[in-house]
């Protein structure tokens, strides 16, 4: 996906975490979850099962900043942080965990040292050199790396590029998940940030 690296085993996580020196001296800047599922402004019920966030670290070691695109997530905890900033011990973690079984699932544990905890099921990343300062940058949607694409066909109606299936979407949102495969699908270029 665009300018995103995933976080594929342990030896990438660990990568990362030397990279952002374990997030030492880091903060949380700014998150922004996003639900796959929604209810439509005549109360209809779209249901998907994807939660997905995005996360924008500032640190104070090179390269300064990036965002975290954590996708599926299993569970989300935000802890008190009474410096605003990750000085202390200990350090950020990444725990990547591949499926065991059948039925089980890869998940992604990630924390910045005492500000985020978030298990999920994939990890992406990129680096953001230029996102320092406070104003606020993780508008528009969380973009999904599994999203599909769907082409247009006139102005309210798309076709799956997975399934084939048409459908109508009124909200330009840039994701939105198909109403017969139940894949995400991406009915406009995603907003630059
Ligand atoms: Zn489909």
């Amino acid at each position: 996906m665009n300018g995103y690296r995933e976080v594929v085993d342990q030896r990438a996580a660990d990568a990362l975490l030397d990279r952002m020196a374990g997030f030492h001296d880091a903060l949380v800047k700014e998150f922004h979850f996003v639900s796959r599922a929604w209810i439509d402004a005549e109360r209809a019920a779209n249901l998907h099962s994807g939660r997905d966030l995005r996360v924008l670290v500032q640190s104070q070691v090179e390269p300064g900043a990036i965002e975290l695109l954590c996708i599926c997530v299993a569970e989300l905890v935000l802890e008190q942080d009474p410096d605003g900033i990750n000085d202390t011990e200990p350090d950020g973690a990444i725990d990547v965990r591949g499926a065991s079984g059948p039925d089980d699932r890869p998940s992604v544990r990630v924390e910045i040292g005492n500000g985020l905890r978030v298990v999920c099921q994939r990890l992406l990343f990129a680096e953001r050199p230029e996102w320092a300062g406070p104003a606020a940058r993780l508008g528009g949607d969380v973009p999904p790396p599994d999203a599909v694409p769907a082409h247009v066909l006139d102005d309210e109606t798309w076709k799956c590029g997975a399934c084939s299936a048409t459908f109508a979407v009124t909200q330009r949102s840039g994701f939105a998940s198909c109403p017969a495969c139940r894949r995400l699908v991406c009915v406009a270029p995603p907003p630059s940030p």
